[in-house]
């Protein structure tokens, strides 16, 4: 791998954001040690090809087990956010075909799903797992060009992620009465599921899986900007001969998740997404006998005690904010600093910042891809420039960024209150806000101190300290000494606006079944 070593100082000011000069903003007085990286920390290129992947011009909907032209004809582009090029035409949905996928999937769950055993459900969902690992090289490329991701972790999380949550859920189907025992659990029917655009395939992996293992019937709704890869899996649905009308896809704006969320043949939702769009269903549920489960925003607290490896939480921190572009709703957006290990901390922040490579999300070497839409860009700008406003100190490396496609440097900022709107607001994008405390009451107090409940970090040495704080700490889930850690048998939810409901393991086959 050659290294280009440019010899200059890595500065703490931007020089250049999507190609345009930006005004120099405050850099944090760190007097100590400076290491030089050069200006960009460079690789030479190593972009994974994508030259045999074979997108179609037009995707339509997924519906009784066959493509079908949307009613109104109309397409929207989907287009790379790393170059702004049209990748795809997507069907724009609307409830006429909402109300088409509803029914055929209500006739496959009376006539073929719904009586099928266990056992021989769980046979279709391990023949797509095994065709997921078969095609994930061509998965992995399509989800990095449709999404912006970089490819090391399509390839290396995304992918085998989808895998096991299909393995996983197909190992449960013949044996859900175990997991309930003394009850007998039954499938609900139709399953509406609308999924977010930040871990598209992964998301659609969450939903299906459970609730086909469970002997539900499915409509799936992807995000608009990232459609493909669930198409692409419908594909795979037909080579596993999964029987037609078990699983529809209709893609489409809010509108078509609106129509999906209202339709009266459905039995259940589940919702990934922001937390206004989620409110704004359980406003819509309330009253009628629909299943909820609602997954949505956070805005963790990532704690780092005094006796904590600080190199390890230094990556721990950079893995939970920087991960997929800061596109995670467990993201370790709030950092929690113990005062006597804040300047160390700050100082090696800095300076693996600078190392980060930010581009094109198809080269292996690539940290940091592109921001998914230029809307969720404009909404990163925005908060970013509401935290300069409020008296917080912005803290960039030096990076020229693609003039084309959306790109946002990794950034952190210093000097941040809790009333401020960066350590409130989920910004979703790879911007950190970084706070101090000097006790570990002071640490919970503060974590605890916002709308969500979703996730949080805890860094120290000492075990004991670890039991008392994951206690103590309003979140679905606490990671220690690690961050950002996904896996099919553990359970995934939140507390307060980050939603209600768990994901994944036992508990994710809940939300699917009744219970007698
Ligand atoms: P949304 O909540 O708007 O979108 C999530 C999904 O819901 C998408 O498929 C979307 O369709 C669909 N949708 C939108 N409106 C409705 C509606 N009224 N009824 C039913 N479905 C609907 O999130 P955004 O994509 O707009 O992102 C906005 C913010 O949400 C982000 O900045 C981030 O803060 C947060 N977010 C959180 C996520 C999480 O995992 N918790 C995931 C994604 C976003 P469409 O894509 O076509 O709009």
């Amino acid at each position: 791998m050659a290294k280009r070593a440019k010899r200059r100082e890595s500065t703490l000011v931007v020089l250049e954001r999507n190609g345009e000069d930006a005004e120099h903003r405050t850099a944090v007085a760190v007097q100590d040690r400076r290491l030089k990286f050069g200006d960009d920390w460079s690789y030479a290129p190593a972009p994974e090809s994508n030259s045999y992947i074979k997108l179609q011009s037009r995707y339509s909907h997924f519906i009784n087990g066959k493509f079908v032209t949307p009613h109104s004809g109309k397409y929207f582009d989907s287009i790379n956010p790393a170059t702004e090029e049209k990748l795809a035409e997507i069907a724009d949905g609307n409830a006429r075909d909402v109300d088409r996928a509803v029914q055929s999937a209500r006739r496959a769950y009376q006539t073929t799903w719904g009586k099928m055993s266990g056992r021989e459900r769980g046979k279709y969902l391990y023949r797509i797992a095994r065709l997921i690992q078969e095609k994930s090289r061509e998965l992995a490329i399509i989800e990095s060009m449709d999404g912006g991701k970089p490819i090391k972790e399509s390839r290396d999380i995304d992918l085998p992620l989808v895998a096991a949550h299909f393995f996983y859920y197909a190992g449960w189907a013949d044996k859900l009465s175990y997991a309930f025992p003394g009850r007998t659990p039954q499938p609900l029917g139709v399953a509406g599921q609308i999924i977010p655009w930040n871990f598209p395939l992964l998301m659609a992996a969450w939903k299906l899986a459970p609730a086909l293992a469970c002997g539900n019937t499915c409509v799936l709704k992807p995000a608009e900007t990232t459609s493909i890869t669930a198409l692409r899996l419908a594909e795979i649905f037909q080579e596993a001969e999964l029987p037609d009308g078990v699983v529809n896809i209709v893609t489409g704006a809010g509108e078509t998740g609106r129509a999906i969320v209202e339709h009266s043949s459905v039995n259940k939702i589940a919702f990934t997404g922001s937390t206004e769009v989620g409110k704004r269903i359980l406003k819509a549920l309330t009253g009628t006998k629909k299943k909820l489960t609602l997954e949505l925003g956070g805005k963790a607290a990532n704690i780092i005690f005094e006796d904590a490896p600080i190199d390890q939480a230094v990556e721990g921190i950079i893995s939970g904010i920087y991960f997929n572009q800061g596109h995670v709703c467990c993201a370790g957006s709030r950092l929690f600093v113990q005062e006597g290990v804040f300047p160390q901390v700050i100082r090696k922040l800095r300076d693996r910042i600078s190392s980060l490579r930010v581009g094109d999300p198809l080269d292996k070497n690539t940290d940091i891809g592109a921001i998914n839409s230029r809307m969720q860009l404009d909404k990163i700008c925005e908060l970013v420039d509401s935290g300069v406003r409020q008296g917080a100190q912005l803290i960039q490396p030096t990076l020229r960024l693609p003039k084309k496609g959306y790109w946002y440097p990794p950034s952190f900022f210093t000097g941040v209150t809790a009333s401020h709107r960066i350590a409130q607001e989920e910004i979703f994008g790879p911007v950190l806000s970084v706070m101090t405390f000097r006790t570990p009451d002071e640490a919970i107090e503060r974590a605890n101190n916002t709308p969500y409940g979703l996730s949080a970090g805890v860094w120290t040495d000492k075990g004991s300290k670890i039991f008392k704080i994951v206690n103590k700490l309003r979140a679905g889930v606490v990671w220690a000494n690690t961050y950002n850690k996904f896996d099919p048998t553990s359970p995934f939810g939140g507390y307060k606006e980050s939603g209600f409901g768990r994901e994944g393991g036992a508990h994710g086959l809940l939300p699917y079944l009744s219970l007698t």
